[in-house]
């Protein structure tokens, strides 16, 4: 075992798990919690011979059949064991991912586990309806249309919602009947490990899910550029969709899928129906995860007869967020995940009054004596629309607000940026909330309502937010291969 460190009776978890075993990587790296700054564990280090092991293991396993060829009630059974696993060591999973990435300990009880609970519940269940189709009647032959598991998947996942990016790919892609190796993020790995280990736990065979902990730029390009993987499934940043586009490219032309940033923008007409829950939802919708979201509500285009009262409300709601230790329960807004992110999100702070915008509230870092990386909920009014605040992912708590008067305009604001993955828009109006979801280039949109939507529904990006969907029956469709069959018969029909 690699140097596992206990805290409050904790098991902290480092090993790689790769064909049914945990494996001691020849090399490790520190894992640091955001809550105090200090070391809490030695994680393995994968390095490309490691990569080299796991994918052998996961193609031995698909060739074999010993995952994709059980019967569907088989691979049920372990499914919806792996879930009322997770669920079991609710807890466990909830204080890790709390001290991992700084999220509050009430969130990953309340979402994250939970989440990732109904994930896999809901892809067991969805493991059996996938239907092929039969094709137009011929009388000398029949064919059909057949689905098949892609082979070796690769899943690259951020570390906002750890175990959950993991699951919303990890769960379709074993529904389809697929391998999986999984690398989770540098800065949160833990719950991916328990994930790993659960699975084997659950009776999911040795090599069908192996768990890759390590840097991006070794262990997530090794996966990424290796010949015998079949898809990557990413989340993460733009930046780095680009370069596994690039890597499938430059390697075996490996499907990949990508689910990147966000700008999204909230929209508050005049006539919002309820002005308080807008200013309530408009306040979480930017600072729930610490604002480190991908669909967070980085935008509030607020129509100016209105704007000065609806922003006095959200700068209200603000003031009751207070940053405080993720792994006390009673905290609703934790710690920046890193150190190299705190400072980042402070610096666009610097850059956005720079450029002019007006600082409403915020904009530093608190409980500096903790060792921690805490930034205050910030809000910023009079953003100029060219700027960076308005056009550029800060992955942080920062709202910029900006003054609408048609709603051409705030549908034209609403598309300014590279992005498309969510937005939302208040008004009592039907006719204007039905124009508004058409003209908004975004694959989410919300009326009166922030995330108002959960796993039955698809979920990913336009434009530069990536391409491919996670959640629902859809997300089952990227981790399989269409085959048309066909039989010709001879003789008269
Ligand atoms: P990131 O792109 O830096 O890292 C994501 C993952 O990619 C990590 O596991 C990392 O190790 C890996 N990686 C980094 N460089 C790599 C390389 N060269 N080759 C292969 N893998 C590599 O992103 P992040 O900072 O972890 O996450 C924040 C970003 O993720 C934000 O832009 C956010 O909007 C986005 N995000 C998107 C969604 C979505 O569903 N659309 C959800 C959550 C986060």
């Amino acid at each position: 075992m690699t140097d596992a460190v206990t805290i409050e009776g904790l098991r902290m978890p480092g090993d790689a798990i790769i064909d049914g075993v945990p494996v001691v990587s020849s090399d490790v790296f520190d894992n640091v919690t955001p809550r105090d700054g200090s070391l809490i564990g030695k994680v393995a280090l994968c390095s490309p011979a490691d990569v080299d092991r796991a994918v052998a293991s996961a193609r031995a396993a698909f060739e074999d059949g010993r995952w994709g060829d059980l019967p569907y009630n088989d691979k049920k059974a372990v499914l919806f064991r792996l879930a009322d696993l997770i669920e079991a060591n609710l807890d466990e999973l909830a204080t890790l991912e709390s001290l991992d990435m700084g999220k509050p300990v009430a969130d990953a009880r309340a979402f994250d586990i939970p989440a990732s609970v109904k994930t896999f519940r809901y892809y067991a269940e969805a493991l059996d309806k996938v239907y092929g189709e039969v094709g137009p009647h011929h009388p000398g032959r029949i064919s059909w249309v057949q689905h098949e598991p892609l082979g070796v998947i690769g899943c690259i996942v951020p570390w906002n919602f750890p175990l959950n990016m993991a699951a919303w790919k990890v769960a379709p892609a074993l529904a389809m009947g697929n391998s999986v190796v999984l690398k989770p993020a540098e800065q949160s790995p833990l719950t991916a490990i328990r994930l790993g280990e659960l699975a084997l736990e659950a009776g999911l065979p040795a090599g069908v899910l192996n768990v890759i902990p390590g840097t991006g730029e070794m262990t997530g390009q090794a996966l990424a550029r290796h010949m015998d993987v079949d898809m990557i499934a990413f989340t993460g940043s733009g930046p780095v969709g680009g370069l596994l586009m690039r890597y499938a490219g430059e390697s075996n032309l490996k499907r990949v899928s990508l689910e990147l940033g966000g700008k999204s923008p909230q929209i508050v007409f005049a006539d919002c129906p309820d002005m308080e829950a807008a200013a309530q939802a408009a306040a979480w919708a930017i600072f729930f995860n610490q604002g480190e979201v991908c669909t967070a509500g980085s935008r509030l285009l607020v129509q100016n007869s209105i704007k000065a009262e609806f922003l006095e409300r959200v700068v209200a709601v603000a003031k009751t967020i207070v940053p405080g230790d993720p792994l006390d329960p009673a905290t609703r807004f934790g710690a920046m995940v890193s150190e190299e992110q705190m400072n980042g999100v402070l610096r666009r702070i610097e850059r956005a009054k720079a450029d002019g915008a007006k600082l409403l509230i915020g904009g530093h870092r608190v409980r500096e004596e903790s060792g921690g990386f805490y930034i205050t909920p910030t809000i910023f009014d009079g953003v100029d629309p060219s700027s960076a605040l308005a056009t550029e992912e800060v992955f942080g708590p920062v709202l910029g607000a900006i003054g609408f008067d048609t709603p051409e305009e705030a549908f034209k604001l609403a598309n300014s940026t590279i992005y498309g993955l969510a937005a939302g828009v208040w008004t009592a109006d039907v006719n204007l909330a039905h124009r508004a979801a058409r003209r908004i280039r975004s694959g989410l949109v919300w009326i009166n309502g922030w995330d108002a939507c959960d796993i039955t529904m698809p979920f990913g990006g336009f434009r530069q937010s990536g391409f491919g969907r996670d959640r629902s029956m859809h997300a089952l469709e990227k981790y399989a291969d269409l085959k048309a069959v066909t039989i010709s018969f001879t003789g008269a029909a």
